[in-house]
């Protein structure tokens, strides 16, 4: 038996007992007399003991030539500690070694395995399974595994069950590229894995299945983001015989269940905005409301004077920073540079001071009067002592830049707690959306969201103006799921992939399989998913993902450690009918 207890267990009540523990060596002090070894395992570290009085000679040379990170496997008495440590469970007690054995050596590791590392990422990422043995990273994976394990709770609670469904597929289309993998069998032929299981788990509501969830891998070849995964985890969720309410109500009860039992901290019910509110509020469809600075749209009242800068804008819109008044001349050249960035792309700001006694100093003076100016305050629901940023320009522009002006002063005076949570749904998406590199129109969630029923007829007379039955859930301003209700019959499914784009031919060589199943007594159904990798990370309170995975791709969507992707053999390449470059 390699232990009889864990290196996290014992404490004063186990006094006099013999015991066996096995670990790694953390750290080990040698006095002369006395040579202590701290002893790790998952679950914590135990202090053993080899004092030159009460330890046999060759044990006390053996402790001597433990280096860190061996592999030992202790036996001895628990004994109380001369000087206790009261930081860790196992403070009060120490192990006086009676037999040691070197169950296995170790390297010196290439960086330090304490909480705060002397390595760097690239360093941690190629030693992984070294950064795992450092608590702040087994602690996120422990942490994981509690969400993951809330989640399959409260769900099966609800009645849903969890089905599996396969990886070598054929493309679903969520708007990015497919990963494919080369058939043996079936030469020139691929697979693709799934960028989610959306086809799945509309089948299974077609077979009845009523409530399904996974927690489950996608694949996306997408241009990496920082802290994106070319692979990660969706808690993938559909319902039979729902409308978009009882989608909401049922996932809104799962957001609180997991924001109950992991963070303690109880929600009044999630505020719901439509995409457009979300889009004029905040220039955002995945506003963080832990802050207010809210947009104010200065078209009526900033319009046709005679700045001309504004009347040739679309869009005229402002921000009030909270206590922003106090701003040297100098911070504000600095933030007008920062939205200047070719990141952000405005082309300049104006902004007003609003004084302490009412009065208002602007960057547009010349142009404006102190009425005109209390206006905008007023639109802005400034107050005094604050600064109003204002940007000006095409709509769609000028709100992502307002937007991440907006996230950037949150940022920097500390509104955006980490503590806190302020869940929210957006709903009434559009349908379709234009994209300038086609010229045409794609599915803004993917295509087999059902339109509003009563807008369908506007397909065809204006197609940008239909909205879905779909919805985001967002958290601190992360979109932390997303779904819709489906279409479920032939005809609209049809149409949809005709608005699209594709000719007949080939909604049915990609979807026929889907389009037949809808003939086959279809219930009405509808889903979400939900980003399981994001999610735990601002549960965990933090803004990367990458921590929270155990083993991360970096952000060329490379695995250092074994250092995937990686060539393949000729013969390989010959059994698959493949050539290379
Ligand atoms: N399949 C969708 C996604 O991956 C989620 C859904 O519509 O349920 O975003």
């Amino acid at each position: 038996m390699y232990r009889t207890h864990h290196c996290g267990e014992l404490n004063a009540s186990h006094i006099n007992q013999t015991v066996t523990l096995s670990g790694w060596v953390h750290k080990s002090r040698d006095k002369g007399f006395v040579a202590w070894v701290d002893l790790r395992d998952r679950y914590g570290i135990t202090q053993l003991v080899f004092d030159a009085d009460r330890t046999d000679k060759n044990l006390m040379e053996s402790a001597r030539g433990l280096g860190r990170e061996f592999v030992i496997q202790v036996t001895g008495t628990v004994i109380e500690r001369a000087s206790k440590n009261p930081n860790i469970p196992t403070g009060e007690i120490e192990i006086l070694a009676t037999a040691l054995t070197v169950l296995n050596t170790a390297k010196v590791p290439p960086f330090t395995i304490e909480d705060e590392t002397d390595g760097g990422e690239e360093l941690r990422m190629k030693y992984r399974y070294l950064d795992l043995r450092r608590n702040p990273v087994k602690n996120k994976l422990i942490f994981r595994h509690k969400v993951v394990q809330e989640v399959r709770n409260y769900l099966s609670s609800k009645e849903f069950i969890e089905v599996e469904t396969p990886y070598l597929i054929k493309s679903t289309p969520e708007g990015a590229r497919d990963f494919v993998v080369p058939s043996r069998m079936n030469e020139g032929q691929f697979y693709a894995l799934p960028q989610s299981p959306q086809t799945f788990k509309q089948l299974l509501m077609v077979g009845g299945m009523d409530k399904y969830f996974q927690i489950v891998k996608c694949f996306r070849d997408e241009d990496l983001r920082a802290d994106r995964q070319p692979e990660f985890t969706q808690i993938d969720c559909e319902m039979a015989f729902v409308e978009q309410e009882d989608i909401l109500n049922a996932f809104e009860g799962l957001t609180r269940h997991l924001l109950k039992t992991i963070k303690g901290v109880e929600v009044d019910a999630f505020p719901r905005i439509s995409y457009d509110e979300a889009m004029r509020t905040y220039g955002n469809d995945k506003p963080d409301i832990r802050f207010g600075m809210k947009f104010g749209e200065l078209n009526a009242i900033a319009q046709h004077k005679d700045f001309n800068v504004f009347n040739k804008a679309a869009l005229v819109v402002g921000i009030a920073v909270p206590g922003g008044n106090k701003y040297s001349r100098k911070d504000i050249d600095k933030l007008i540079d920062w939205v200047k960035r070719p990141q952000i792309g405005a082309l300049g700001m104006v902004y007003v001071r609003c004084n302490e006694d009412g009065s208002y100093k602007s960057s547009v003076d010349k142009f404006y009067d102190q009425d005109d100016l209390a206006k905008w305050a007023k639109a802005t629901n400034a107050k005094a002592g604050d600064l109003i940023c204002v940007l000006s320009g095409k709509t769609n522009e000028v709100r992502a830049q307002l937007s991440a002006l907006r996230m950037e002063l949150a940022g920097r005076l500390n509104l955006r707690n980490p503590k806190e949570f302020a869940p929210l749904w957006v709903t009434d998406f559009p349908l379709l959306e234009w994209d300038e590199d086609t010229q045409s129109y794609h599915a803004m969630h993917h295509p087999f969201t059902a339109p509003k029923s009563e807008q369908i007829s506007l397909l065809n007379s204006d197609p940008a103006a239909v909205k879905a039955d779909a919805y985001d859930l967002v958290l601190n301003g992360n979109e932390i799921g997303g779904g819709s209700i489906r279409i479920h019959d032939k005809t609209t499914q049809a149409l949809m992939f005709r608005h699209l784009g594709f000719t007949e031919e080939e909604s049915k060589s990609q979807f026929g399989f889907l389009m037949n199943a809808f003939e086959y007594g279809a219930p009405p159904h509808g889903g979400i998913a939900f980003g399981l990798d994001r999610l735990v990370a601002i549960l965990g309170g933090q803004e990367t993902i990458r921590d929270f995975i155990a083993f991360p791709k970096n952000n060329s969507g490379r695995d250092v450690m074994i250092d995937a992707p990686a060539p393949i053999d000729k013969a390989q390449l010959d059994e698959l009918g493949l050539k290379t470059k």
